[in-house]
């Protein structure tokens, strides 16, 4: 049994703060050029060159890539033949999550309520997900998520009878309902299946993989492909000023559902989608 002490676990969510906010993925960066190649639109075009000056300077200089630091989703697989030592789990991954933001100059956008709305200045709780897979490691991924973005993602209990034209109709209203408030292009994780938390769970979990990379089942990957274009023919652009450029990726993730219903979630990230992993 591999043992894995809380101490560097809290050392490694510390550093994947910092990281995340601070280094826009490779994946994302390469999508954003990729798309100043073929934009046509020249106010298009030059967001799409602030954009990415945006992000080298953040990683040059050490600021954050936007101001909106997000909430602190951090996922961790934890193999069955890991032994966890120290403190507790969850503990650790918030004190984490604490001292990055603190580390990091990051803003602390967490209220410890949402009703009465008080900030707990740590940016914690973190929202942690925890899977056990097979294996003796530890994978610790940190994705920050801003909220001008997540408060447009939706979700939708369609009947079973509900077509593959519903599911895009849906997706495409939650598009052009984003407007620029959710600073696109944006990057679209959407969860077809399961129940009503998990289609919203697989959503966000679909952000995770990397642009470009396209489900290997043929009739999902048909559909991402069909609905980024689809998106990028509604002429949001970036920032929601015109262009071709609405969206870099559409990422979907299905789950077996029940014989009466076809949940669809949809979440939206922003050309701000980060992320950074680690194994241990
Ligand atoms: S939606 Fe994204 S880019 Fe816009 S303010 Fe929020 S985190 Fe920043």
């Amino acid at each position: 049994m591999k043992k894995i002490n809380t101490r560097k676990i809290k050392q490694i969510v510390s550093q994947l703060c910092i990281e995340a906010n601070m280094n826009l993925r490779k994946d994302i960066l390469n999508a954003l050029k990729k798309a100043l190649k073929v934009e046509r639109n020249k106010r298009a075009k030059r967001i799409l060159r602030e954009i990415i000056d945006n992000a080298r300077i953040a990683k040059t200089e050490r600021l954050p890539i936007c101001q909106d630091t997000g909430v602190a989703v951090v996922y961790c697989e934890i193999g069955q033949d890991v032994s966890i030592v120290g403190s507790e789990f969850e503990k650790a991954v918030n004190e984490g999550v604490r001292e990055g933001y603190r580390k990091g100059n990051l803003r602390k956008s967490v209220v410890s309520s949402p009703i009465e709305r008080e900030n707990t200045r740590t940016n914690t709780p973190a929202v942690i997900h925890t899977r056990i897979v097979p294996g003796n490691k530890l994978r610790i991924t940190v994705c920050p998520k801003g909220f001008g973005s997540e408060n447009k993602s939706d979700i939708r209990m369609f009947e079973p009878t509900a077509t593959t034209k519903d599911i895009k109709d849906f997706v495409l209203d939650v598009v052009r309902n984003c407007g620029a408030e959710a600073c696109p292009p944006l990057v679209l994780g959407i969860g077809i299946g399961g129940t009503f938390e998990k289609a919203a769970g697989l959503a966000k979990l679909s952000l995770l993989r990397p642009i470009g990379k396209r489900n290997p089942k043929k009739h999902i990957g048909r559909l991402e492909r069909e609905l980024l274009g689809d998106i990028n023919r509604l002429n949001i652009g970036p920032m929601g000023l015109g262009g071709k450029t609405t969206a870099l990726a559409v990422n979907i993730l299905e789950f077996p559902t029940h014989i009466a219903g076809l949940p669809v979630a949809v979440c939206v990230s922003c050309h701000a989608t980060r992320s950074a992993k680690k194994v241990l």
